[in-house]
């Protein structure tokens, strides 16, 4: 354990609130304490109202926020008074105790405050920190935790067996509290749960959160008696791109939505999966109650998605009626897979989903591990989990969401990704909630994104070594591939077809026909498991209905593209793959058209740079943007029925109409 506490930034704060959340964001920096949303903290202040009326105000954690980035507005004011007082009923319902909270809030617009507030009120210290410390739940999660926390900590802290987070967990707390608590308590542990500490300054509370896990990290140190013999790296068995993209299918089946899917073959991922008794020990449950709600309880071990299901439906069923109320069933498809082929599999209908299931099994495995070598995991019983999982708050909270989605769990790949129609198709993909894998000869592609869900790769796509990688990378990073647009193209300045050189006209060919060929062929395995049919759009050109002088090549290559898209669409059909063409024309926001060349043209026609760029029957001005919007609502469900169709997008062009 490392104790980052800076004196002097801490004396920098302006007022407390400010430096709870300083300590706060301490706690956060460290994974091993709290992970994504795990974990609260508090600070009691007295304030004065408006009116002169003086209120003792409980600023804690509100919902949605993390404690590594938390601002002062994500601490929720609730009223300190009416809250010990709502701590004294004998019972509350969850669903009520949630809007008392609500209701009790002392700030307009400030976020829900987190279900353990009425904990944090009852304990009297000014501050107070709760994590899940790994070092924690590995000793707790064994079969005598209980007796190894009092072999740590003596009476040092107060101990509580375990009971569901919610107002039962307070009821549960104060009782213990009471009993326990003496002058000298620095603490609470939780078992199964996590810990808690508190103090009258930030720098007390901080201090002995660390403290308290040092000794338990002290504790494993000296006991830990797993001596397994160091053995050769572990190594990844070769997995194909569509094995991986079966497998997504498969979950994603089983969830009834598509899912993303990453593949994580690191050493410590593959040495976990290879495990000899891995069966045993990764199929307890989870290290902590709350990570059941973003990983299932079980991980998949292996690739048989059916059996999983049959088991979780069986599962469901069974503490469904020791429950006796009326549930529905979750989406049963499993967010974890194990697997000694590649290691660890991750699903999740975002990208931000996935990473957070990667980082908490991560911190499992080490969990896991550092119990096997106290003598063995043993986690929540099933019962205990599944109330977690179908805690009807818990439940709510996942279901709220932001603006629908379409695309969420789907994965496109488009091609001349860095500039032009190439790049404003991944940003209308990326608005319509899919993973992008971009794809660009300008290495530039790679940091242009800046964003988890967007891998981008430099690739020449006439290098068929490249493509191929790129797709395994693709494949590595999302499982699969639903939506395509092949956009990369060349087109070359006017030459006539007296002076058109064969390497010219071999050179468009190879990029704007033969590449797309190569492309189409290798995403095809991958596009016929895409859960809602993969779609292909193609961008062709107005060149293919109304070719110009001097683009003989451009025409040509474009008119080839269009065909072998046709082709397309009859031969995959069967495998339910819309392949749709859109022929832009004269979109001059793209890298073909500088302002020189540009200013060139209107002087050739005799008409001005403004008369060029809207030089259509509309008289409207095509942007990127146009077309890229229009290509991501043909791979969406107005065009649900619709294949092997051209749509011009060119303000209108008499000689293509
Ligand atoms: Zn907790």
């Amino acid at each position: 354990m490392s104790e980052r506490w800076d004196e002097s930034e801490a004396a920098r704060q302006p007022d407390e609130l400010a430096l709870r959340v300083y300590s706060s964001r301490l706690l956060g920096r460290d994974p091993s304490l709290v992970l994504h949303g795990g974990g609260n903290t508090s600070v009691k202040l007295r304030e004065t109202d408006v009116l002169g009326d003086e209120h003792e105000v409980l600023y804690v954690k509100g919902s949605g926020w993390d404690l590594e980035s938390i601002q002062a507005g994500g601490f929720a004011p609730v009223r300190l008074d009416y809250l010990r007082r709502l701590a004294s009923l004998e019972r509350l319902s969850d669903a009520q105790m949630v809007s008392e909270l609500a209701t009790h809030v002392m700030r307009a617009g400030a976020p829900a405050p987190s279900v353990e507030a009425i904990l944090h009120a009852l304990l009297p210290h000014r501050y107070v920190d709760h994590t899940h410390a790994d070092l924690l739940l590995a000793v707790t999660n064994t079969a005598d935790g209980a007796r190894r926390i009092t072999e740590i900590y003596g009476t040092d802290v107060v101990v509580i067996p375990y009971v569901m987070p919610g107002f039962d967990l307070a009821r549960a707390c104060a009782r213990e509290y009471a009993r326990q608590a003496h002058a000298g308590t620095q603490g609470m542990v939780l078992m199964n749960h996590g810990i808690f500490s508190f103090g009258d300054t930030a720098r007390e509370s901080y201090e002995r959160m660390i403290a308290l896990v040092a000794r338990a990290e002290a504790y494993l140190a000296r006991h830990a008696t797993d001596r397994r013999v160091r053995r050769a790296p572990p190594v990844a068995a070769s997995v194909t791109r569509a094995q991986v993209a079966a497998l997504r299918r498969a979950l994603s089946a089983a969830a009834g939505k598509p899912l993303l899917l990453s593949i994580h073959s690191d050493e410590g991922f593959l040495a976990f999966a290879q495990r000899s008794d891995v069966a045993l020990v990764s199929q307890q449950g989870t290290a902590t109650p709350d990570h059941v709600l973003r990983t299932k309880r079980l991980p998949l071990l292996g690739g048989d998605v059916e059996r999983y299901v049959a088991d979780y439906r069986q599962y469901f069923e069974r503490q469904a009626a020791r429950a006796g109320r009326p549930l529905r069933m979750l989406d049963p498809a499993p967010r974890v897979v194990l697997d000694p082929a590649f290691g660890l599999g991750c699903a999740g209908r975002s990208v931000r989903e996935m990473v957070i299931v990667r980082d908490i099994y991560a911190h499992t495995i080490d969990v896991i591990e550092a119990s096997t070598a106290l003598g063995g995991f043993q986690a929540l019983s099933e019962a205990d989990l599944f109330d977690v999982e179908y805690w009807d708050l818990e439940q709510a909270k996942l279901g709220r969401g932001g603006a629908p989605r379409p695309f969420a769990g789907e994965v496109g790949l488009v091609t001349g990704a860095a500039s032009g129609i190439g790049r404003a198709c991944v940003d209308a993909l990326l608005a319509r909630g899919a993973a992008v894998i971009a794809l660009d000869v300008d290495p530039a592609v790679t940091t242009l994104f800046g964003r988890q869900d967007v891998l981008g790769v430099a690739c020449d796509v006439t290098d068929p070594a490249a493509c191929a990688n790129a797709l395994d990378a693709g494949v590595q990073a999302f499982g699969g591939l639903d939506l395509l647009v092949l956009n990369a193209g060349v087109f070359p300045g006017g030459t006539r077809i007296e002076s058109l050189s064969d390497a010219d006209w071999a050179r468009v060919m190879r990029v704007n026909v033969d590449a797309n060929l190569a492309l189409l062929r290798d995403c095809h395995p991958l596009l016929r498991l895409a859960q809602r049919g993969g779609r292909v759009v193609v961008i062709g050109s107005k060149n293919v209905p109304a070719p110009g002088p001097g683009a003989a090549a451009y025409s040509a290559s474009k008119a080839a593209l269009t065909q072998l898209a046709r082709v397309a669409a009859l031969e995959w059909a069967s495998d339910g793959i819309r392949v749709n063409i859109l022929h832009p024309n004269a979109v001059f926001d793209t890298a073909l058209w500088s302002e020189a060349v540009l200013a060139a043209r209107a002087a050739q026609y005799g008409i001005s740079v403004a008369q060029y760029r809207t030089n259509n029957l509309l008289k409207v001005e095509v942007c990127s943007r146009d077309v890229a919007e229009l290509a991501a609502e043909m791979c969406g469900s107005l065009f649900d029925k619709v294949t092997g169709a051209q749509l011009p997008v060119d303000g209108g062009n008499e000689r293509v109409i």
